[in-house]
């Protein structure tokens, strides 16, 4: 089993409250939520963190943030919300699996 949090999961080795799934992406909400509505997008293949990522990731990474207005109107945010990726422990990074946080108070 990983040792990465995240990756377990992905692995649904431990729960989340998952809004979103497909092939390449998990999203769930954040355990320890800083806004009304706090989710995290994870990419299911793991890397540490932005500063990790590589040029194979690039098409991913877009995908990604293409997907986030998405899942936030999905969500009930639909007048807005904010988008943060901590990188680095100088970052305020604590899980060292990339993750884009959701957030926002639904309207
Ligand atoms: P960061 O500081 O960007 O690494 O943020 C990590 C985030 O992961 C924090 O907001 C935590 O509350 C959240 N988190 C940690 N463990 C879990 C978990 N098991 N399920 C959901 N969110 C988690
Ligand atoms: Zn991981």
């Amino acid at each position: 089993m990983s040792d990465c949090i995240f990756c377990q999961i992905i692995e649904k080795h431990i729960p989340a409250s998952v809004v979103y799934e497909d092939d390449e992406m998990l999203c769930f909400k954040d355990i320890n939520p800083a806004a009304p509505v706090h989710l995290l997008l994870i990419p299911k293949v793991h890397f540490d963190s932005l500063a990790h990522a590589q040029a194979k990731h690039e098409a991913l990474l877009g995908r990604m943030m293409f997907k986030v207005p998405q899942i936030a109107q999905a969500n009930g945010l639909n007048n807005g919300f904010k988008t943060q990726i901590n990188t680095g422990k100088g970052g305020g990074q604590e899980v060292f699996h990339l993750h884009i946080h959701i957030m926002g108070r639904p309207a």
